[in-house]
Formats: C-alpha cells, sequence, structure tokens
C-alpha cells in the first residue's frame, strides 16, 4: 500500500531522478537507483550527500538525519535488483520507446502489483502504459526541477491507468512533504500547458517591439507580481528547454496556433544563445537587466485639472485609462482625445504607460508627473492592445478556462498547479474572476478583432463565466 516501507526504485539517475531519490529517501523509503550509463547511480547519491551536507552546514538537517537517508539510498547494478519495488519510477531520457523499454523489462523482474510511475513532462502516459502488462497499474509523477524543493508534483492519469492507484500516489506525494494535483494526460499536462501565454506573449511583445527586454519582465515582475519576467525566467530554464516544451505541446495539439513556437527564441537556440547557462541569452549574465524608467518630471507638468471617473481620470484633457485590449490610438480616434492607457492589473509601485500618436512629449510628461507624484517608478512603451501584463495573464486565464473545460483537472488544482509550479502569485482562475471575468473577455475580443487571429479567441467557458457575472451584478 505504498507505506513507508515501500521499497521505491528510480530508473534514470540524472538530476530529476536524483532529486526524486532523494525526496523519497527523506521521507523513510529504501531506495534503489538504477541508470543505463554505469556508475551513474553512485554518483547521483554522492550528489545527493552533498546536497544534504549542504543542509547540515546551514543548520536545517541534522547529521544523523543526513547518514540515515544516505544509509537508505542503493546503486542498482541491474534492472533485476529492483524486483522488491513496489514503486518504481522512472526518469530516464524523454523517449517514449526508452520509457517504454524500461517498463516492459522492469514488468519481467516486478510483481504485477507493482506500481509504474514516469516522470514524463511532455509524453501521453496512454501511450506508454500501452503494451505493458497490467496497464492500469502505469501512472504519470511529474515532479518539477529542482525536486526536493518544489512542493508540486502532477499526478497524471492515462486512459487505463487505476483511479484508486493515482489516489494512492496523491496520497503518497502528501506524506513526502510535497503537493499532489490530478490531471488527466493532455499535451503539457497542466503546467506545461496553461503556463504558454506567459512566454509566448513576452516573445511577442518583444518582436512587435513593443519595448525592450528589460521592460517586458518589468511589467511582468513588478507590474503583475510574477517572481521573474518571462524573458529572464527563459535565460534562467535555457531557451533550447524551454523552446522544446513549447514545440511539443505545440504540436501535440495539431500546431494550435495559440501555441506557435517564436522564431526570435528559435535563433537564440540556434546560435546557441541559450541564456545563463552558455552567459548569453536573451540577456548577458550575470543577469543587469534594469528598465528605463521615465526621468523625474518637474512639477511645471504637473496637471491643473484633474478628473476622475470609474477607474477613467482625465488630466489636463488627457484621457488616463486602463487598457481594454484597444490601443490608445483606436480609442482616441474614438473620444477625439489624446489617450494614455494604463497596464494596471492591481496597486503596485510601477506604472507601465502606453500614449496614442496623438499624445506630445509636454502630454506624456503630465501623465508621468501624475503618478511620479504617487511615488510610482513610470515606464513608457509603445502603443499595443492589451499591453503587457494585462495581456498575459488574460491569456493565462483563458488557457486555464480551456483546460478546466476539458477536463484536464479540477478548478483547484489547476489554481495551485500554476502557484507551486512556476510560482504565480495567483493561481490563473482565481486571477481571471478578481480582473473580472467581463473584462478578461472583452480585452480578448479586442485583441481578436485588432489582429483577426485565432490566438486570442476567447474559450467557450469564458463568455459563459463572463455571463454568469454579469447577471449576479444585476
Ligand atoms: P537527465 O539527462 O539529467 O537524466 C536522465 C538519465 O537517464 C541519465 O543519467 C541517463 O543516463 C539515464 N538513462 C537514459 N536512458 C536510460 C535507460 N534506458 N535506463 C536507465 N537510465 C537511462 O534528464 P532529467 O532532466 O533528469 O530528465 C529525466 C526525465 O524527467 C525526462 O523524462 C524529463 O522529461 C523529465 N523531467 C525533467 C525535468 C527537468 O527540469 N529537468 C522536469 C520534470 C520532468
Amino acid at each position: 500500500m505504498l507505506t513507508p516501507d515501500a521499497v521505491i526504485a528510480v530508473i534514470g539517475s540524472g538530476t530529476m531522478g536524483a532529486g526524486i531519490a532523494q525526496v523519497a529517501a527523506s521521507a523513510g523509503h529504501a531506495v534503489w537507483l538504477y541508470d543505463i550509463q554505469p556508475g551513474a547511480a553512485k554518483r547521483a547519491i554522492d550528489g545527493i550527500d552533498t546536497a544534504l551536507s549542504a543542509r547540515v552546514a546551514k543548520g536545517k538537517l541534522d547529521d544523523a538525519s543526513r547518514q540515515s537517508t544516505l544509509a537508505r539510498l542503493h546503486p542498482a547494478e541491474t534492472l533485476a535488483d529492483l524486483a522488491q519495488a513496489e514503486l518504481a519510477i522512472e526518469a530516464a531520457a524523454e523517449q517514449i520507446d526508452i520509457k517504454q523499454a524500461i517498463f516492459r523489462d522492469l514488468a519481467a523482474v516486478c510483481g504485477a502489483d507493482t506500481v509504474f510511475a514516469s516522470n514524463t513532462s511532455s509524453i501521453s502516459i496512454t501511450a506508454i502504459a500501452s503494451g505493458i502488462s497490467h496497464p492500469a497499474r502505469v501512472v504519470g509523477l511529474h515532479f518539477f526541477n529542482p525536486a526536493p524543493v518544489m512542493k508540486l508534483v502532477e499526478v497524471v492519469s492515462g486512459l487505463e491507468t487505476s483511479p484508486e492507484i493515482a489516489e494512492r500516489l496523491c496520497e503518497l506525494a502528501l506524506r513526502w512533504g510535497k503537493q499532489p494535483v490530478r490531471c488527466h494526460s493532455t499535451p503539457g499536462f497542466i503546467v506545461n500547458r496553461v503556463a504558454r501565454p506567459f512566454y509566448a506573449e513576452a516573445w511577442r511583445a518583444l518582436e512587435e517591439q513593443v519595448a525592450p527586454a528589460a521592460a517586458i519582465d518589468a511589467a511582468l515582475r513588478d507590474g503583475a507580481g510574477f517572481p521573474m519576467g518571462p524573458l529572464a525566467l527563459t535565460d534562467l530554464i535555457g531557451q533550447d528547454v524551454n523552446f522544446a516544451v513549447t514545440c511539443s505541446v505545440f504540436n501535440a495539439f495539431w500546431q494550435e496556433r495559440r501555441f506557435l513556437p517564436s522564431l526570435t527564441q528559435q535563433e537564440l537556440v540556434l546560435g546557441k544563445r541559450l541564456g545563463k547557462k552558455t552567459g548569453q541569452g536573451v540577456y548577458r549574465w550575470p543577469l543587469e537587466a534594469k528598465p528605463e524608467y521615465q526621468p523625474q518630471m518637474s512639477e511645471e507638468f504637473a496637471a491643473k485639472q484633474v478628473t476622475q471617473s470609474g477607474k477613467t481620470l482625465e488630466l489636463d484633457g488627457i484621457v488616463v485609462a486602463i487598457t481594454s485590449g484597444m490601443t490608445a490610438t483606436a480609442m482616441s480616434a474614438e473620444l477625439k482625445r489624446p489617450v494614455v492607457l494604463r497596464d494596471r492589473l492591481a496597486e503596485s509601485a510601477l506604472e507601465v504607460l502606453a500614449p496614442s500618436a496623438s499624445v506630445t512629449p509636454q502630454q506624456l510628461a503630465k501623465v508621468t508627473h501624475y503618478f511620479q507624484r504617487q511615488g510610482k517608478q513610470v515606464l513608457v512603451i509603445n502603443d499595443y492592445p492589451g499591453m503587457l501584463a494585462w495581456r498575459t495573464v488574460a491569456m493565462l486565464a483563458n488557457e486555464a478556462l480551456d483546460a478546466l473545460q476539458k477536463g484536464v483537472a479540477g478548478e483547484a488544482d489547476i489554481d495551485t498547479a500554476m502557484q507551486l509550479g512556476v510560482n504565480y502569485p495567483q493561481g490563473p482562475l482565481a486571477w481571471g474572476a478578481r480582473l473580472g471575468w467581463q473584462n478578461v473577455l472583452t480585452l480578448l475580443e479586442n485583441l481578436q478583432r485588432h489582429y483577426g487571429e485565432e490566438r486570442y479567441r476567447p474559450t467557450s467557458l469564458l463568455r459563459q463565466r463572463a455571463l454568469l457575472e454579469n447577471q449576479h451584478e444585476h
């Protein structure tokens, strides 16, 4: 029943295998580590020793625990050494034939009730299970890197996976100090699917020369509260790794246009500008990405007349409004007034502004002065429909609703997955509700109209949520 006495096998002793073995051994299990490369399992255990010793040195772990954890870790010479395992977690290379061969070989040495879990990030669990004896025991157990640190585990069910086994793995993950979420085997599972717009919208803004990379990142980090801007994050993940995930999701969805990979990112990959690990990606590393804020405006730019109606301001005849997905120039043509749009999601120390073509430098200085007087840093970007933070969060919420509607996972699990798997400050569904589903819908409809692209189509559940929200208000 996967009690703490259960023997765990880990197949593949690279980055993820070593991390998962550390988690299982720390939770009290005897763990056998196997790798096709001779010596790799032993090296992984040495690496775990180094990681645990660092925790001891910091006073976060006592030495007796380090020693007992290490004593529970064993390198396996052959797959046959794994015969006693009640749970085998595969973290080998990301190729279906390799994963199937491992489970086929294991099925020949393990009992029929040994649970086979795969840490795959992109391969269908249904496909891995097909051709394996007792496919009901094959399940996805998707840890995040670094496994000992990241709380989230996606427990993924394929067509044949027994719900009871998935449930048992959730209980096990909880005992290991992890937060499990349940999902079905669909491309990208929860996190790697719902997160796509976070990167895609940043690449697009860069490609459309809306603002330099550092400003785009600042808008998402300081304006929206993400721990890191999307472009810096792709540098940290590795451009090759992030691009491969995007391509995999795009192709798995039959080249669905909203997952279209970025040509700019492909260029970085082709040029081996892979980010932090090669010293250059979007940025040069070590990272020094400071955006160019507006200079401090003097009192001569103080607006004489300030009026407010709802969330819209008027400063000496300049309309200052929160983006609704129209460009400032389109709004200005409609209102026959200069317009400056704000990318404001919530209270923040950063104010990102986009002026219409009709706004003079003097008028922009007035609006800048107004926000600087409130103690804010001001960034000015080119006129861009939906701006940066609003557009990204609306797209994330839309993608999360799409996953919800298609039964990939439940509402709470989707939000939990995005908060713990990629450290979003809020779950995209709770965030969308807070921003107002009607506002999210309007923004996406305006974007779709502006571009004439399928990419920004509001998902049907978004329309339903917006309708319900309107009914509640009346
Ligand atoms: P890695 O390259 O660090 O390690 C893979 C290990 O598997 C290597 O040591 C390799 O020798 C071994 N291996 C290859 N074929 C094998 C076989 N037939 N039998 C036994 N061992 C074999 O890779 P990784 O980053 O640890 O990824 C492992 C798996 O975890 C992949 O499926 C990957 O998609 C998934 N994953 C990776 C991450 C990540 O951020 N690195 C996150 C979640 C999931």
